[in-house]
């Protein structure tokens, strides 16, 4: 099966707040897919006593940017390769602008992962607005927890134990600023994959079983 180019690779757009992260984890368990996320990639890289681990700890963890283009593929780059391109892959959290989007390209090209498919969990702005207003992390493990009833009654996560918080940045301005962002950088990216005909749209106002449903659904007919 060495050369077996059927394998393919899946990708999440949507707002944060979407749930499109939940959704990435619950699908790549479900299938046993291989899985990356730019977040924790990120996170695990502002760790290290490099200097490039302490680049990118100044600018996300000090400064609260996001990591421009480059450095952003630099860190994702290995670890797309890394992964033997006749196994099925989900990737969440890249590429979210147009120029990522042609970087991802050209990164998928390298790896010889000729299949691509895009799942855009779709969500208004008054519902980002409501769900992250109300929503919880895991100040460890990053775990989101938007239904509390997932959350140990001693309010610790229920993935690894760690201390459940309210993010800093989910206030109703900061929430404002990123759908600001989405608006202007994430929309033009999913018009891209739209062009190229890999784009398919997943209503993210449904609760996440009835979401989740959906897309093991789509995943089976890829794989069938
Ligand atoms: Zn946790």
């Amino acid at each position: 099966m060495a050369n077996n180019i059927q394998a393919f690779t899946i990708i999440f757009m949507g707002p944060s707040g979407s749930g499109k992260g939940t959704q990435a984890v619950l699908l790549s368990e479900k299938f046993g897919f291989e899985f990356i996320e730019m977040g924790g990639i990120i996170r695990a890289e502002a760790k290290k006593e490099t200097e490039l681990g302490k680049k990118v700890h100044q600018v996300v963890m000090v400064e609260g940017k996001l990591l421009d283009d480059q450095l952003t593929y630099q860190l994702l780059e290995n670890k797309i390769l890394s992964v033997p391109n006749e196994k099925n892959l989900i990737v969440d959290g890249y590429p979210r602008t147009v120029q990522q989007v042609h970087d991802f390209t050209k990164l998928l090209a390298k790896a010889k992962r000729q299949h691509l498919t895009v799942f855009n969990v779709a969500l208004s702005d008054e519902a980002v607005l409501e769900r992250l207003s109300k929503r919880l992390v895991c100040d460890n493990c990053k775990t989101v927890f938007i239904a509390s009833k997932t959350i140990k009654k001693d309010g610790k996560c229920v993935k690894c134990g760690g201390q459940i918080i309210r993010r800093s940045d989910d206030t109703p301005a900061k929430i404002k600023a990123r759908l600001k962002w989405a608006h202007e950088q994430v929309e033009p990216a999913i018009a891209e994959y739209q062009k190229q005909g890999v784009l398919v749209n997943i209503d993210g106002n449904r609760d996440i079983e009835e979401i989740h449903q959906e897309l093991v659904t789509r995943v089976e007919k890829l794989l069938s």
